[in-house]
């Protein structure tokens, strides 16, 4: 699946509440922090910090809301507040 705005390639996820929102590609390591937003595994959208896990600890795996990297809008469900 490609993205209509920025062509890059995506997939879609489903969210705790059941909504679908789409996102980037492979999985990120993150852990406590603000800077970045995350689903986790669970469904969630999580205010973390996006690490590399040579350089750091992690807390969990998840992945990155296509909104964050797209430059362009894109739907998101109500669950993703910025
Ligand atoms: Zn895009």
């Amino acid at each position: 699946m490609v993205c209509e705005k920025c062509g890059r390639r995506i997939r879609n996820a489903r969210l705790l509440d059941g909504k679908w929102i789409p996102i980037d590609q492979g999985v990120v390591f993150w852990r406590e922090g603000k800077e970045d937003r995350v689903l986790t595994m669970d469904g969630e959208i999580i205010r973390c910090k996006i690490v590399h896990p040579q350089d750091d600890t992690f807390d969990g795996i998840g992945f990155v809301p296509h909104a964050a990297t797209c430059g362009q809008q894109v739907e998101l469900g109500e669950a993703v507040v910025i």
